[in-house]
């Protein structure tokens, strides 16, 4: 192929750590010989550095694609204002290609450094790679910005053009000699120095090739009664893409028309399938839609009235919820997936972060922030919007009151325990009937099972009706303070 530049051109990898359908990558390889970097910047976010499950997967997705590279991945860890153009200077670079983050403090620099390099006469290249639409390119009639999803998703995005097709395969990458000195991955310091991220290891498969089996596996066998079975956290009805697509090692693009292509052998009942889970990809693309529109939204209640409800933000309860020893056994499953394993079924995540700021009436930032450090899927757009909805702060969010009850969610979505003894096992030997609130277990029953509530297994730390009343008591307080005030 014959090359437009003579000088190396920067791929820069950032959220799109992958080489299928790339669009700055595949702009860039047409460009020229390319430098591909990486730069570890989140060390000037002050308030949304990278939680410690982000780090051990971001460390092994580096490492995959530096391999599938051959080893051509030069890593850097500072502030691109500063490194990129020293880069661009010791490279011979005239051009650097990236594709665009939407996280508030990014767009920002971004902006900045997308000035510094122009003014310093270099060309720069910055692409949509994540998104199927850009947060802009969707708007009501007279110009505002949707804060509900409904008609955002059938005004908005079906009334859109449809996401772009994804690209022809990158074929060969020719790369530049390059002097530049990177850092070497463990100097990076991405893996926490405890010894929990072991666990997480064993759970998944961190690569460009895992994301897309993992979603030719879910295209192949788990569309197929999606919308009933993506309710109930013991089956594997979910795609459990997010941290591929959190990282960028699959394309929303790409999942979009591979997902939709297959509706075109399947039956009726398989495209409801098919658009249900669509419309939980545009989910994700609300969350994107509500930051760049509103970038408070993962620190400050995007409904004002919330500023003055009377949250806590440091409680015993608190720890306990994150250890899962609630004494509520979905609740504790529910934390212990957390911790084991980097993710957490939608359901639960509903539900203990529920549980959290109503029963116990934690600020929701409290939970984010524990999510934010356990999640391998932490997203600054989905994590915030995901709280703030359950929070009933946000601006498409639950109505407050809508408090889920963690026992009558568990009898109706693991109705025989099985994702419960999963991660509650200290429970194994109790009748099922009494799974979900083992506290209404009969003494003679609890002995037989060899469980003494309190040593073996937490009795609940706090009690379900009264902490509901609690709840919508300070919800009423609220509305009424905020009644007089207007
Ligand atoms: C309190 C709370 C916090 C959350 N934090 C995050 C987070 O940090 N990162 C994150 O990716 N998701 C978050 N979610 C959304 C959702 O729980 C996960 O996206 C989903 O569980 C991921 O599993 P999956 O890939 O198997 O989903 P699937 O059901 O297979 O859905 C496919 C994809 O659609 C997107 N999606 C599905 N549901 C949602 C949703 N409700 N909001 C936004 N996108 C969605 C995800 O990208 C997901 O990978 C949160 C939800 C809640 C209630």
């Amino acid at each position: 192929m014959q090359r437009a530049s003579h000088s190396p051109v920067i791929m820069w990898f950032r959220q799109d750590l992958r080489l299928e359908d790339n669009p700055a990558l595949f702009e860039a390889n047409k460009r020229g010989d390319l430098i591909p970097i990486y730069i570890l910047d989140d060390i000037n976010s002050k308030r949304d550095k990278m939680g410690a499950a982000s780090r051990f997967w971001l460390h092994h997705a580096l490492d995959s694609l530096n391999r599938s590279m051959g080893g051509k991945l030069k890593l850097f860890s500072g502030d691109p204002l500063e490194l990129l153009p020293q880069i661009m200077g010791m490279s011979g670079a005239k051009s650097v290609f990236w594709n665009r983050c939407y996280e508030p403090w990014r767009i920002a620099r971004d902006a900045k450094l997308k000035r510094n390099l122009d003014g310093a006469g270099y060309e720069v290249f910055s692409t949509n790679g994540s998104l199927l639409w850009e947060p802009w390119e969707i708007k009501k009639k007279d110009g505002s910005a949707y804060k509900v999803f409904t008609p955002y998703y059938k005004k908005g995005c079906l009334g859109a053009k449809s996401p772009r097709a994804p690209l022809p395969p990158i074929g060969n990458i020719s790369f530049s000699p390059s002097c530049l000195e990177g850092s070497k991955l463990d100097d990076l310091g991405l893996l926490p120095n405890v010894e929990w991220y072991k666990s997480l290891k064993d759970r998944w498969d961190i690569s460009e090739t895992a994301a897309l089996e993992q979603l030719a596996r879910f295209t192949q066998n788990g569309l197929e009664g999606y919308m009933e079975r993506r309710n109930f956290p013991a089956d594997l009805g979910v795609s459990r893409l997010s941290p591929y697509l959190h990282f960028g090692q699959i394309s929303s693009q790409n999942v979009w028309h591979i997902v939709e292509s297959a509706a075109e052998q399947k039956n009726e009942k398989t495209r409801l399938n098919i658009d249900h889970f669509l419309r939980e990809l545009v989910w994700r693309e609300f969350s994107y839609y509500l930051l760049y529109h509103y970038p408070a939204l993962p620190y400050s209640n995007l409904q004002e009235r919330f500023n003055e409800f009377p949250w806590i933000r440091v409680s015993p309860e608190l720890k306990a919820w994150q250890r899962g020893s609630t004494g509520y056994p979905l609740v504790d499953a529910g934390m212990r997936e957390l911790w084991q394993t980097g993710y957490m079924h939608n359901r639960v995540r509903m539900v203990v972060a529920s549980f959290l700021v109503k029963n116990l009436l934690v600020h929701w930032k409290c939970g984010a922030d524990w999510f934010w450090d356990c999640l391998v899927d932490a997203d600054l757009a989905s994590n915030s919007a995901g709280w703030q909805w359950v929070a009933g702060s946000g601006a498409d969010a639950a109505p407050f009151f809508r408090i889920f009850n963690p026992v009558t969610q568990s009898e109706k979505f693991d109705s025989e325990g099985k994702y419960i003894l999963s991660y509650v096992p200290e429970l194994t030997n109790l009748p099922k009937k009494y799974l979900h609130a083992p506290w209404l277990a009969p003494k003679p029953i609890l002995d037989a099972a060899g469980i003494v509530l309190g040593l073996d297994y937490p009795n609940p730390i706090v009690d379900l009706k009264s902490s509901r009343s609690r709840a919508l008591s300070a919800f009423q307080e609220q509305r009424a303070r905020s009644a007089r005030s207007q």
